[in-house]
């Protein structure tokens, strides 16, 4: 790919629809700067829960047509987030939602879960050297919150930073690229607390319950997060991004709730802690830009 703009973001997620709740606000702002931003999305989410009672027939144990359907989801929140360059790991529908930990699902022979690393890499390691992202943005080990696809993303896009730079693997794919920069997503314990807080006294009736702190994936000590994005201006495209996933999220004013009906707060600022790379502010300090210290 030639003309890119100078600064090139990644992002690599499970599902339609992480990418608007994790990073809407990073992704819309970048978008809006001129950063090239792609964003990989590993399966099609078949195997969601569905919101919208009309839509209720897409679900995998009747049609099993929401992996379609939440395609054009993902397709109207990008268009809300200004970004063009998404894609579905190997293609839509080559490696399908696994479902909640610990479901028949994850058995499944096409199931994210159930695929090697080392058989879905190949395809990320050939974004990577096409697009040649300074900056990746994934989940932490844990996926966050021990969703099985999640997991298996943070595995793969890990596993093929390692392999896209490495010269020897698969010149078929491109030319060797190493990015300077991965993040894992995470929330601040404290900006977590606030969050609920703020909505325990806003928003009671709202939603039929509240989730629990632990509901919210990647929340850590707010001393490990290394780099606080200001999405201020850009929480109503994340808002509108997060209501173009309808039969997932549930949008009101400055909360959402997913399937489980239990409202939390969405989160402008958005937060990362740096897993490989040279952070470009001295240490204690926290970024304010991805981008920051790397030559261009
Ligand atoms: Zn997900």
């Amino acid at each position: 790919m030639k003309d890119l703009p100078a600064r090139r973001l990644l992002l690599v997620h499970a599902h339609p629809d992480d990418e608007s709740i994790n990073n809407g606000a990073t992704m819309a702002r970048y978008a809006a700067e001129g950063v090239h931003v792609t964003l990989v999305t590993c399966t099609m989410g078949e195997e969601g829960e569905v919101i919208p009672g009309d839509l209720a027939h897409l679900a995998p144990d009747r049609d099993d047509r929401l992996g379609q359907h939440r395609v054009g989801e993902l397709a109207a929140a990008m268009k809300e987030l200004g970004v063009e360059d998404y894609r579905f790991l190997g293609g839509a529908g080559r490696f399908r939602d696994s479902g909640m930990m610990g479901l028949p699902q994850n058995r499944r022979p096409d199931a994210f879960w159930n695929t090697e690393v080392d058989e879905a890499a190949p395809y990320l390691v050939e974004v990577i050297r096409s697009v040649r992202p300074q900056v990746m943005i994934t989940y932490d080990p844990q996926g966050g919150y021990g969703h099985p696809d999640h997991i298996q993303a943070h595995r793969v896009a890990m596993r093929s930073a390692e392999l896209a730079a490495e010269p020897a693997f698969r010149r078929d794919l491109g030319d060797a690229h190493t990015i300077a920069k991965v993040y894992w997503n995470r929330v601040p314990r404290t900006v977590a607390e606030e969050g609920f807080a703020r909505l325990r006294e806003t928003a009671v009736g709202s939603f039929p319950g509240i989730a629990d702190i632990g509901d919210i994936p990647g929340v850590v000590d707010d001393s490990e997060i290394t780099a606080e994005i200001d999405g201020s201006a850009y929480a109503e495209r994340k808002a509108a991004a997060m209501r173009a996933h309808a039969t997932q999220i549930a949008v009101d004013g400055p909360f959402f709730a997913l399937s489980n009906d239990l409202g939390q707060p969405i989160f402008t600022a958005e937060y990362y802690q740096l897993a490989a790379g040279e952070p470009g502010v001295p240490a204690g300090q926290r970024e304010r830009d991805l981008f920051a210290g790397v030559a261009l």
